[in-house]
């Protein structure tokens, strides 16, 4: 059976983003792969973090998993501190990286720019903490957003640098990202891809926004100041991702959808796209409150998935320190 890794950090609460470029797509893989689907809370710490806030929102993002359509019992849904291989397993991957390959992370470069206060070595080296994530349990696909395409890249690379090195250790992952969806951008800065660490709360619409606040939210998107409903990245880049996520939410092409709206406002396109959100969230909202309110069930899933985890794990990071030479403990 071929392997799937993903995760999502405890950063913030969802977006729609995270849901349509990723977690929407690890649904229906649980029914043919071993999937690994990991909550991945040390990434997170690029960023200073609140302790009781992350330790809610972690505990959440496993219940919102669920909700989602994930299954403890089809899939392996852990915290990535849980499995202590995936720290250990970055240090000695950042041996193997250099410097000239993280500097030019385009991640880095807007996420220092955003934290110029607390620019840390981790948030540097955090291409090489996901590496070891994914290359850990021999992962062979990993669906991700198109921001992470660069990151799977590095992964690739150390992955076969350690290779040719030391012989054969790790599977080299394909990156596996959704024809639609795979980047939704901010409604307010149709520029930048939509993020659940922006500033600006309109800028992103949440998994868990009620009903009111997703409609207000796609009422107050920017669009441009011509009236056409058509799909054009580069000069309406605003109305392109209202029929990105239209497109994504129903499964309509963009060329029916550019029929859908002809000669209608966009107004009616805002109102329309936002309804069916809400349409596609309602029932993930309900679920969430569900799994969210039994923290006793929540933590036993973590416990046991974590052991399976940690021992496929394992296996990986033992033969990677005998290849290189650590002592094995006797
Ligand atoms: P942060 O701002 O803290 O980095 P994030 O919204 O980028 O938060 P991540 O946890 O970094 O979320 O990413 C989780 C997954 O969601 C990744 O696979 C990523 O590619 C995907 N993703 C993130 N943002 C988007 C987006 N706007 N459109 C599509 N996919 C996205
Ligand atoms: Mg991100």
């Amino acid at each position: 059976k071929k392997r799937i890794f993903s995760g999502v950090q405890p950063s913030g609460n969802l977006t729609i983003g995270n849901y349509l470029g990723a977690i929407k797509n690890w649904i229906p893989l649980q029914e043919e792969y071993e999937c690994l689907y990991c909550v991945v809370d040390l990434h997170t710490l690029t960023v200073r973090q609140k302790p009781a806030e992350l330790r809610q929102r972690s505990l959440n993002l496993l219940a919102l998993y669920m909700a989602c359509g994930l299954d403890p019992k089809k899939s392996i849904l852990f915290l990535q501190s849980h499995v202590s291989a995936h720290s250990e397993l970055a240090w000695i991957l950042n041996c193997f990286t250099y410097m000239g390959e993280l500097n030019r992370m385009t991640q880095f470069k807007d996420k220092s720019q955003r934290h110029g206060d607390n620019i840390n070595a981790g948030l540097f080296t955090y291409p090489v903490l996901m590496a070891a994530d994914i290359l850990l349990y021999q992962a062979d696909l990993v669906p991700i957003g198109q921001d992470q395409k660069q990151h799977l890249e590095i992964t690739r690379d150390v992955a076969d640098r350690f290779n040719n090195i030391y012989g054969d250790t790790f599977t080299i992952p394909e990156a596996f990202i959704p024809k639609i969806g795979a980047k939704i951008m901010s409604l307010q800065e149709p520029e930048k891809k939509m993020s659940k660490s922006d500033e600006n709360e309109n800028a992103f619409v949440l998994i868990l926004d009620p009903q009111d606040a997703v409609m207000r939210k796609f009422k107050r998107a920017i669009t441009d100041s011509d009236r056409e409903i058509r799909y054009d990245e580069q000069n309406k880049p605003g109305v392109s991702n209202l029929i990105s996520i239209y497109s994504s939410v129903t499964g309509k092409s963009i060329s029916d959808i550019e029929k859908e709206f002809e000669g209608r406002s966009y107004g009616d396109l805002k109102e329309t796209v936002g309804q069916s959100v809400v349409e596609m969230l309602n029932p993930i909202q309900q679920r969430f409150n569900e799994f969210s309110s039994d923290k006793e069930q929540l933590n036993l899933i973590l416990k046991e998935n974590a052991e399976k985890a940690a021992y496929m794990a394992r296996k990986t990071l033992s033969k990677v320190q005998r290849k290189i030479g650590l002592l094995p403990r006797g």
